[in-house]
């Protein structure tokens, strides 16, 4: 197995796909209808610029009203199209990602991001979800794979398939989707910075390969 052939979507990046469409059960926001006057000023707090919808959405679950969303609340907020609430690690992955100031938790800015980043990664497994199931099996992962530049084998498919699914038979879901496509883009541009000249193959050492898991799986 090697590492992609182009830069694969990682950290802030957007993915392959098209953004702006609302997630599974989620309320579409943003656009006044055709016609309708744009509204005049938004919900009471609301800072100036920010889609009212999704201001409103933040409010609704910053249940302690701290104006931050921890993983729990983040939690309560992100659903898979089954309605199931995405799992507290990728919710923990996620904040980890946008939680700029490291406070642990994600004010609304960091939210309008982060919500942002999943539409944009909802997109790309639509796409690679083609019979329309709601979920990523085998074949569509090996697709997926390739589609974002990885050269990975079917068995390693497989393997992240096994891993990342959470049903029977293994398929993924969105959140566990981001979960791997994420930890996958970590790991593979660190194997690329050893990778010096680019054969797909490094030496590493046992406490070297510890370090870089530890320091580095995400
Ligand atoms: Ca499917």
């Amino acid at each position: 197995m090697a590492y992609p052939r182009q830069p694969a979507p990682g950290y802030g990046q957007q993915p392959h796909g098209q953004p702006g469409q609302p997630a599974y059960g989620q309320p579409a926001y943003g656009q006044p209808a055709y016609g309708q006057p744009p509204p005049a000023a938004g919900p009471p707090g609301m800072p100036h610029g920010a889609d009212p919808t999704l201001w409103s959405w933040f409010i609704a679950v910053d249940t302690d009203r701290s104006g931050q969303l921890s993983v729990q609340e983040l939690q309560s907020a992100l659903h898979n199209g089954n309605w199931s609430h995405f799992n507290p690690e990728t919710c923990r992955l996620l904040i980890s990602m946008f939680d700029r100031d490291h406070s642990g938790t994600i004010n609304f800015q960091e939210f309008a991001q982060l919500w942002a980043y999943i539409q944009q990664w909802k997109n790309s497994f639509d796409m690679f979800d083609r019979d329309r199931s709601g979920s990523i099996d085998q074949g569509e992962l090996i697709n997926a794979f390739s589609q974002m530049g990885y050269r990975l084998g079917p068995e390693f498919a497989k393997l992240a398939c096994l891993r990342y699914s959470r049903e029977s038979p293994q398929s993924i879901k969105l959140d566990d989707f981001i979960q791997c496509c994420v930890q996958l883009k970590v790991l593979t541009d660190v194997f690329r910075q050893r990778d010096t000249n680019t054969n797909g193959v490094i030496t590493i050492d046992y406490e070297n390969f510890l370090t870089m898991a530890i320091l580095h799986m995400p």
